[in-house]
């Protein structure tokens, strides 16, 4: 939400501010979801959920491609055993009041359309205009064209009080003093903290976890769509869906839980173990390579995005719980609506639409690709085997407009470390990079947010340096 609103101010001629409280960007709910671009069809009519879906599904497709973000309109189905015509046909009855294209398939149609489903399906709702993103590469993408923008990105700086004197704000960071005249309260599971601090709105949140498994490339061939069961009270689902990037994915449980527990467990993957084979004839367990969690924070049943009544001048989500990534684009839309009502928003004439950007190598000619190697031999060292990734890509993302300061930052965004190996054999080459690039000593380099300095003691005796 934070990278989506700090984007979309960047086109006005105002000064934006985006604190972040963590090492990055997208180290929320937002690093760890399931990356559907939602059709909005299982959305309550007349909801924010319903009419920032429907937008942010359009508008996304555009926006991944104008910033260079991995996203695949693959289509989504809903899968329903025998007895299950009923759900399906609510679910479409709600697809034609929230205007979105969805049919109802005989289990031949949807064999059709994806020809791995289980035995037991019987019947599916298609709904074409869903789809995948890499949820932290848009996030990223976005806070990158706000920078390029003008955009002041504070990392590693959350916001300890905030208070309001003659009509300006004023937030306290371990990175010193913000003073502005709107502020936009995107801090996810920390929204009501937040409001508190300017003794505003509250909220009761809940948290509940989601748990994946994430399977290799190869497995990739498998799936063609994204496979839903019929939703129940406690959420959409276990589905089966590729990645953006060309993985699969297994998940997400949906366990009620604390802030923050992003732990993943037995009972957790026992669930999806026996959940996955109602929809999906190859599961594939053996072909895992990592288990990751997510913490969705919800408040009632829809989304908060409104003006403060108590603050004047806060804007807050809250609650942006699924489809909240799909709906981001529309919501920060709303959003320079809100601030626009209090605040002139000119536009900016040098206002850059399509940054320039680094190419990924899978997308480079063998042309292209010796071309770049003739002028930079980085671009013919490749550091990550498993997913193909060049010394110049990693360098690329460590001077990005919002850099790229630890290992796991690099992984985000051009994927070192994502693949089979899990980054057993490119970690230490990263972190060497990162210590060249940044002039930052090996010892300092950190997985993460926090205390994560991976080289924690020296083994020999040797140049402090050179650990
Ligand atoms: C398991 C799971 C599956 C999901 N699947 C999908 C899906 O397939 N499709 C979809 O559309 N949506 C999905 N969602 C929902 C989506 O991930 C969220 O709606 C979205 O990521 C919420 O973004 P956010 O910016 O509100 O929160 P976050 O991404 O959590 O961002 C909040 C940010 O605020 C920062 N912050 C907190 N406190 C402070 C402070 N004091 N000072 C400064 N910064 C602070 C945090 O560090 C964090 O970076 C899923 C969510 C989960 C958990």
């Amino acid at each position: 939400m934070g990278c989506a609103v700090a984007d979309r101010l960047a086109r006005s001629r105002v000064s934006v501010c985006l604190l972040e409280a963590g090492d990055d960007v997208a180290v929320g709910a937002t690093r760890a979801n399931s990356g559907i671009v939602h059709a909005g069809y299982d959305c309550t009519p007349g909801t924010l959920k319903a009419r920032f879906n429907v937008r942010g599904n359009a508008m996304i497709w555009q926006l991944a491609e104008q910033l260079g973000v991995p996203a695949l309109k693959c289509g989504s189905l809903v899968v329903a055993p025998a007895g299950g015509e009923e759900g399906l046909a609510e679910l479409k009855r709600r697809a034609d009041l929230n205007g979105v294209r969805a049919e109802i398939l005989s289990r031949e149609q949807a064999l059709a359309v994806e020809p791995m489903l289980a035995d037991g399906v019987t019947a599916a709702l298609y709904a074409p205009d869903a789809g995948v993103v890499s949820p932290y590469q848009l996030a990223i993408a976005l806070a990158d064209r706000a920078a390029v923008n003008g955009v002041e990105v504070v990392t590693e700086a959350p916001v300890t009080a905030l208070g309001k004197r003659d009509g300006v704000f004023c937030a306290d960071t371990p990175k010193g003093k913000f003073e502005a005249k709107v502020v936009v309260n995107c801090a996810g599971a920390s929204a009501s903290r937040i409001n508190a601090m300017l003794g505003a709105e509250t909220y009761e949140e809940e948290f509940r976890k989601g748990e994946y498994y994430v399977l290799d490339h190869t497995e990739r061939t498998n799936v063609s769509t994204v496979i839903f069961p019929l939703p129940t009270a406690a959420g959409k689902g276990i589905l089966v869906a590729p990645t953006a990037d060309g993985n699969v994915i297994y998940g997400p449980t949906s366990r009620p839980t604390v802030e923050d527990d992003t732990a993943v467990d037995a009972e957790g993957l026992e669930e999806i173990r026996r959940s996955v084979p109602l929809t999906y004839s190859r599961p594939a367990f053996n072909k895992c390579i990592r288990v990751y969690c997510g913490v969705r924070t919800a408040v009632g049943e829809d989304f908060v995005v409104q003006p403060s009544e108590k603050a004047e001048g806060l804007i807050v989500t809250a609650g942006i719980c699924s489809p909240g990534l799909t709906s981001a684009p529309a919501i920060a839309e709303y959003v320079e609506e809100l601030v626009g009502e209090r605040l002139t928003l000119l536009p900016k004439e040098d206002y850059i639409e399509i940054p320039p950007r680094s190419p990924r190598l899978e997308e480079l000619s063998e042309e292209k690709l010796n071309a770049l190697i003739a002028k930079d031999r980085r671009w013919g060292k490749i550091v990550c085997r498993c997913e193909k990734v060049t010394e110049a890509e990693i360098v690329a993302a460590v001077h990005s407009p919002v850099p790229a300061r630890t290992v796991d930052a690099v992984k985000r965004r051009v994927r070192a470390g994502m693949g089979r190996c899990q980054g057993g054999f490119c970690s230490t080459r990263v972190m060497e990079i990162i210590s060249e690039e940044l002039g930052i000593p090996m010892r300092e380099i950190r997985k993460g947010a926090g205390h994560s300095e991976i080289a924690v003691l020296a083994v020999k005796e040797a140049d402090d340096e050179k650990i």
